[in-house]
């Protein structure tokens, strides 16, 4: 069961939608490097939004938006996630790939209840994608 979600304010959801579509525009690098295929936002329980971009490098290396997102929300001294939505360059919102739901799992025990944005009126907490988070076992 996870924990009750952060309030989310009307139009959140879209807003975070808009900020993510904002940034995702999709750019070539170098030859080897692409970015911005998927934006990402996400706004703290401070209230504070925060976006980033996909990566995608050779040999595998890259992050996805979420990542990003979340880099630039903890270089800020933030770590607890009210609600996260990533989007593709054409604007449709897509879920968090495993690594990201589990991301965002780790930095704030509490971000199981984060709302992850699946459109304009429809969030799901992050709990119910990833309702057996990996744990470090001691
Ligand atoms: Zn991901």
């Amino acid at each position: 069961m996870s924990e009750h979600p952060l309030p989310t304010p009307m139009g959140l959801a879209a807003e975070l939608i808009e900020r993510a579509q904002a940034v995702a525009v999709a750019r070539r690098l170098s030859e080897v490097s692409q970015a911005g295929d998927v934006g990402s936002a996400l706004i703290t329980e401070a209230g504070n939004i925060y976006t980033g971009v996909s990566l995608d490098c050779a040999c595998g290396i890259g992050f996805c938006a979420e990542h990003s997102a979340v880099a630039a929300m903890v270089t800020h001294g933030e770590h607890r996630i009210a609600a996260i939505v990533a989007v593709t360059e054409d604007g449709r919102v897509i879920p968090p790939c495993g690594r990201c739901r589990e991301l965002v799992s780790q930095v704030h025990k509490a971000n199981t209840a984060t709302h992850i944005v699946l459109g304009e009126h429809e969030t799901v907490p992050l709990g119910d994608l990833l309702p057996r988070p990996w744990k470090r076992r001691t």
